[in-house]
């Protein structure tokens, strides 16, 4: 838990900058200004709390944070498929409540002279991006593509002057998830010394994704790809499934770093 702490967020507002996502700004006291400030932080928020167990929990993007008043930026993409986020959602108003442990630091492309930081997300990983954006060093060369149902998702986004940014339009018809359409970015990068790759979204696709690259000679060291969420499964599931992972590293003595969350069998 070295730079996270478990603490309480108290939602201000909740507005509907696309169709498909809802923004919840909420407020959190905390010292530790610089963590919650880092680009591409996530929080763990307690969703639902049956009487006799753990919470249900949920993993989130910081997309933006306001140190000064301590204001935390959360989008959640909706979905079809009830589960505890979109339940908590239905139910949230200004002055609700939710514990949350953070400010996870998650993956942000390395700075590298000479290769291009390819980006590859779904609306998943916007928040993530935007944030990635906002801090990004001059001098990088980089390129977005981002497989979104939202025509205007770009003009939300910073646009650094080294960054060339696509935006990969999915039919309103078509399940997120699906399209494939990173995946085929993803063959179009077929010079491992010309390119780092950062990439979030939809586990399979992700798993996918990574295998291609590796197949064509990426190293894993140069690969920051991460599955935020699974088609037709639970993240409950997903994350019971990283536990028993866990134990089992665990009871063989084997170092943490064999646990690699792409190799879960879900
Ligand atoms: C590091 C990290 C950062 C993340 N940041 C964000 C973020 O900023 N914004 C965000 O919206 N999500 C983010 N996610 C993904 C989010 O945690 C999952 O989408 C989560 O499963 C949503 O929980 P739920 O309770 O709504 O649905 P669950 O109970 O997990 O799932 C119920 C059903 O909904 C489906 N489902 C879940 N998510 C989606 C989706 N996005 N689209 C379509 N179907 C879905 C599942 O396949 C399942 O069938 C992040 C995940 C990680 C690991």
């Amino acid at each position: 838990m070295r730079d996270m702490e478990r603490l309480e967020l108290t939602v201000l507002s909740l507005d509907r900058p696309f169709a498909s996502v809802m923004r919840v700004t909420g407020q959190i006291d905390t010292n530790m200004q610089g963590p919650w400030s880092a680009p591409n932080v996530a929080v763990r928020m307690e969703l639902e709390q049956p009487a006799d167990g753990r919470a249900t929990t949920r993993v989130y993007t910081v997309r933006h944070f306001d140190a000064a008043e301590g204001l935390v930026e959360i989008d959640f993409v909706l979905h079809e498929g009830d589960g505890p986020a979109m339940r908590w959602l239905r139910a949230a108003v200004p002055g609700t409540k939710v514990w949350m442990t953070g400010p996870r630091q998650h993956f942000v492309p390395p700075q590298t002279p000479g290769r291009r930081a390819a980006m590859l997300a779904d609306d998943t990983a916007v928040p993530a991006i935007h944030a990635i954006l906002a801090a990004w060093p001059d001098g990088q060369a980089g390129t977005v593509w981002i497989d979104s149902v939202e025509p205007d998702l770009l003009a939300s986004l910073p646009a650094p002057k080294d960054v060339t940014r696509h935006l990969l339009l999915r039919g309103p018809q078509d399940p997120p998830g699906t399209s494939q359409a990173l995946r085929a970015v993803a063959d179009t990068l077929t010079d491992p010394a010309a390119w780092t790759v950062w990439a979030a979204g939809e586990r399979q696709e992700m798993r996918d994704l990574r295998s291609a690259l590796t197949g064509r000679g990426f190293a894993r060291s140069d690969l920051q790809i991460l599955g935020y969420w699974r088609h037709g499964v639970s993240s409950s599931e997903v994350d019971r499934q990283r536990l028993a992972e866990y134990e089992r590293i665990r009871a063989m003595n084997l170092p943490m770093e064999a646990l690699d969350d792409a190799d879960l069998p879900i």
